[in-house]
Formats: structure tokens, C-alpha cells, sequence
């Protein structure tokens, strides 16, 4: 990897690490989600990075995906499980965070299931291991805390604006002979839940991503497809798009989506309603891994 690269990688980690922290006491009860999104997208921008993906907050059976919608007014309760997932880019080269901000004592191990399950994983990465040896370790340290690692969820392997690459880094056991190189970057990123171990598509979709540019008329949906190129493919909000009329937007990228131009990130939820924690870094595979996130 050369230097440059590697300096943006260390760069874009410190700044999401730094929200990451900052976030635990940015989420509180009675504080509104477009609030706490907004504060922490600042928070990156303030610091030199950009958001490399809108900052999610999914709360309790909630696992990923969600962002607030443009008029958003959604509060965070008492006892809320909120995970914060953050992702920062510095010219391309992306650090991808989370953290669960838990407000319900009831589920502080649920919590430590998914946070144990990533450090122990940790503990495994080097260069020529086996990447199904980094899945059993999270999948038995979930399970040891009595709980089960979601198996539709996976960690990834992260390149210069691209932020799901080969490798996927399952969060349950599987049979492979794949081996993890030198000098990838990885987001290693275990999901715990009291439920049925697996999310579903809920019906919402906040984030999107373009596929590919087709000529369109409305002029609404051109401004969309201009805003998404400009983000080099990386995914985006409703509502950081430059077009004031909510009704105007939903239009556009209705019509969008189905000519096949943006990718839906649905919002995911625990099939079975359970509670579900995650916890992630992002990391550069060496004998002694780089963990960017830290
Ligand atoms: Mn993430
Ligand atoms: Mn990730």
C-alpha cells in the first residue's frame, strides 16, 4: 500500500473514531434523530473528512439502514438499544464505525456479545489466515454470551470509494479455503440479537446509491443523478439532496428506482423483533493489523 494511500486510510479512522466516541454522549433520551445525524455529519465535515455513507442511526430490533427522512421528528426513548454506524472518507479511501449507545440496562450484554465478538476477531486477523477462522470466533463469542450473531449481516472488504468489496466477512461460521492478503482493508462488524438471528427488508428505504446514469426528463431526477455522481457511487439521504420540495424528491426517486438508476438500502429489521447490538472497525490486514477505527 503506498504511503499516501495508507496516511488517508489513518486519517479518515482517527475522524471516525473521534464521532464514533463523541457519539455516546451526542445520543441521549429525548433527542431527536435528525439532531443527532446531523451533528455528527458536521462533526465530519468540521474535521477534514466526508461522510462516506449517510450516518445511520437504527434503534433496538432496528439493525441497519436507517437515517432520518427529510422531516424527520422521531425522538430517541428511554431504553433504546441506538446504533451509530459512521462512515468517513478522505479522498475516496473509506473508515466504516459502529457503535451501540445502549440506554436499556437490561441489555448491557447484548452489547458486550457483539463488542467481545469484534476484539476477539481482531485478535485472529493476519495476513494468510483463514477468513472463516475470523466468522467462527464471532459467531462463538456471541453465542457464548447466550446470544445469536445475525447471519444476513457481514463485515467487507472496503476500496477507494467503494464500500462493500470483496472479501464478505460473515458473522457465522462457513466453509471456505479463502484467505485474508496483506494490506486489505476490512470492516469487521458482529450483530447480536436476542431474536432469530437474521434481519429482513422492512418497507422503508432512506439511503440509496447510484447504479448507473440513464438519460431522464424530469429535472428533479436529473439534479439526483448529478448529486449521487458526485459522490463517486457512495450512498446518500433524501435529505441531503438540494431540492426543497419533499414531494418533488419522493417523485423523482420513485421514478428512479425503478428505472433501475439508484439502489434501495432498505432499512433492515430483526426478523423475529429481537433487540440487536453491533459493534465495527475497520482495519488494514498486517501481521499487526492496523485497526484505523481504534
Ligand atoms: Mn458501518
Ligand atoms: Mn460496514
Amino acid at each position: 500500500m503506498e504511503k499516501e494511500t495508507a496516511d488517508n486510510y489513518v486519517k479518515a479512522g482517527k475522524i471516525a473514531a473521534e464521532v464514533r466516541e463523541a457519539s455516546r454522549d451526542i445520543v441521549t433520551a429525548g433527542k431527536g434523530y435528525m439532531e443527532i445525524v446531523e451533528k455528527i455529519e458536521k462533526m465530519i465535515r468540521d474535521s477534514g473528512g466526508e461522510p462516506a455513507f449517510p450516518v445511520n442511526i437504527s434503534v433496538n430490533d432496528i439493525a441497519a439502514h436507517h437515517t432520518p427522512t427529510k422531516n424527520d421528528t422521531t425522538i430517541v426513548k428511554d431504553n433504546d438499544i441506538v446504533k451509530i454506524d459512521v462512515g468517513v472518507h478522505v479522498d475516496g479511501y473509506i473508515a466504516d464505525t459502529a457503535v451501540t449507545v445502549n440506554l436499556n440496562k437490561d441489555y448491557i450484554d447484548l452489547v458486550k456479545a457483539a463488542e467481545s465478538a469484534l476484539e476477539e476477531a481482531i485478535k485472529v486477523v493476519k495476513p494468510g489466515v483463514l477468513l472463516s477462522d475470523v466468522s467462527t470466533v464471532i459467531e462463538e463469542t456471541i453465542k457464548g454470551f447466550g446470544y445469536k450473531p445475525i447471519d444476513n449481516l457481514t463485515g467487507h472488504g472496503l476500496n477507494r470509494f467503494d464500500l462493500h468489496t470483496e472479501p464478505t466477512v460473515p458473522n457465522v461460521s462457513f466453509a471456505s479455503d479463502y484467505t485474508l492478503k496483506e494490506n486489505q482493508v476490512i470492516a469487521i462488524e458482529p450483530f447480536a440479537t436476542d431474536g432469530g438471528g437474521h434481519v429482513k427488508d422492512s418497507e422503508n428505504v432512506f439511503i440509496f446509491g447510484l447504479i448507473e446514469k440513464k438519460p431522464v426528463r424530469n429535472a428533479e431526477a436529473r439534479k439526483i443523478i448529478d448529486f449521487a455522481d458526485s459522490l463517486n457511487g457512495l450512498p446518500f439521504a433524501e435529505r441531503w439532496l438540494p431540492i426543497d420540495s419533499l414531494f418533488k424528491i419522493r417523485l423523482a426517486l420513485r421514478e428512479l428506482r425503478e428505472r433501475g438508476v439508484l439502489h434501495d438500502y432498505y432499512v433492515l429489521r430483526e426478523a423475529k423483533g429481537g433487540m440487536v447490538s453491533q459493534a465495527e472497525h475497520t482495519l488494514i490486514v498486517k501481521d499487526k493489523p492496523i485497526i484505523i477505527t481504534k
